[in-house]
């Protein structure tokens, strides 16, 4: 089977660190930049690394941009260079495009114009960083939807030596304990009558108000 070959366009700090993690994983990795400096970067990370404005589709053609498996934009603050790259990848049928969006209305245009895939760095990071400083105990947070996530909680006092039925999570907060952790070991499947302790986490899947009477009053 062919390598699946990436494209990164912007090599920011969010860019940057798509393109160093996808060939630290050994991928094919093209990175483009239009400042010499940040090319001069990459160029012993990627596989290849040029300097290119990516909003002139002349260059992007001349790159074979069309042949990459996936393009990843991270062009963050010039959202008209972000747009306008988005438009070129597209016109060019190129697979799979993700695109980094710097506000609700730049993700709403990223959406329309044909982007597969438009992600919100810094937003989602503060969200997670919020939820994890609201209390000691929660370790993690993913959003599933606008209006669902998952949240990995340490089992507290309130939790520990009680089981899941006991707590009645379910009846009580709307939300579903999907997997119990404890060190590397995983349980997929908790059974009502698995008793929680000190060291376990909990992975909690739900909407997010009701996540959070569960965490108020749980967590
Ligand atoms: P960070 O990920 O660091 O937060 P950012 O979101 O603030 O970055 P910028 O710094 O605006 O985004 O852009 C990221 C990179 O994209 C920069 O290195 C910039 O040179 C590059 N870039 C911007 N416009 C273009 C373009 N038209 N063609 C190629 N590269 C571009
Ligand atoms: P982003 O999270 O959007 O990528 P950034 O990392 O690029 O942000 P800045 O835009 O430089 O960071 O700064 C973030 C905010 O911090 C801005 O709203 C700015 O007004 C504010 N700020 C910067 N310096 C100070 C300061 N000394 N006192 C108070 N606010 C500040
Ligand atoms: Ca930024």
């Amino acid at each position: 089977m062919r390598k699946k070959e990436f494209a990164v366009i912007g090599l920011g700090r969010f860019g940057g660190s798509i393109c160093q993690e996808l060939s630290r994983e050994g991928m094919e990795v093209l990175a483009i930049d239009r400042d010499e400096e940040k090319v001069n970067q990459f160029k012993h990370i990627a596989s290849h690394a040029v300097i290119a404005d990516s909003t002139d589709e002349t260059t992007l053609k001349e790159l074979g941009i069309k042949n990459i498996d996936h393009v990843i934009v991270a062009i963050g603050d010039n959202i008209q260079a972000s747009i306008l790259t988005t438009v070129v990848l597209v016109e060019l049928g190129v697979q799979r495009i993700t695109v980094k969006a710097q506000n609700d209305y730049h993700a709403k245009i990223l959406h329309k114009i044909g982007a597969h895939q438009v992600v919100h760095p810094e937003r989602d990071m503060g969200r997670r960083i919020a939820h994890s400083i609201i209390s000691n105990n929660i370790v993690d947070y993913l959003e599933l939807s606008d209006d669902h996530s998952i949240v990995e909680v340490k089992a507290g006092k309130k939790m520990t030596g009680k089981s899941i039925i006991e707590l009645d999570i379910r009846a009580k907060f709307g939300c579903t304990v999907v997997a119990i952790k404890q060190g590397r070991d995983i349980n997929v499947s908790p059974t009502p009558d698995d008793i929680l302790t000190e060291n376990d986490i909990l992975v909690v899947v739900g909407a997010d108000k009701d996540i959070a009477r569960f965490e108020r009053q749980l967590v």
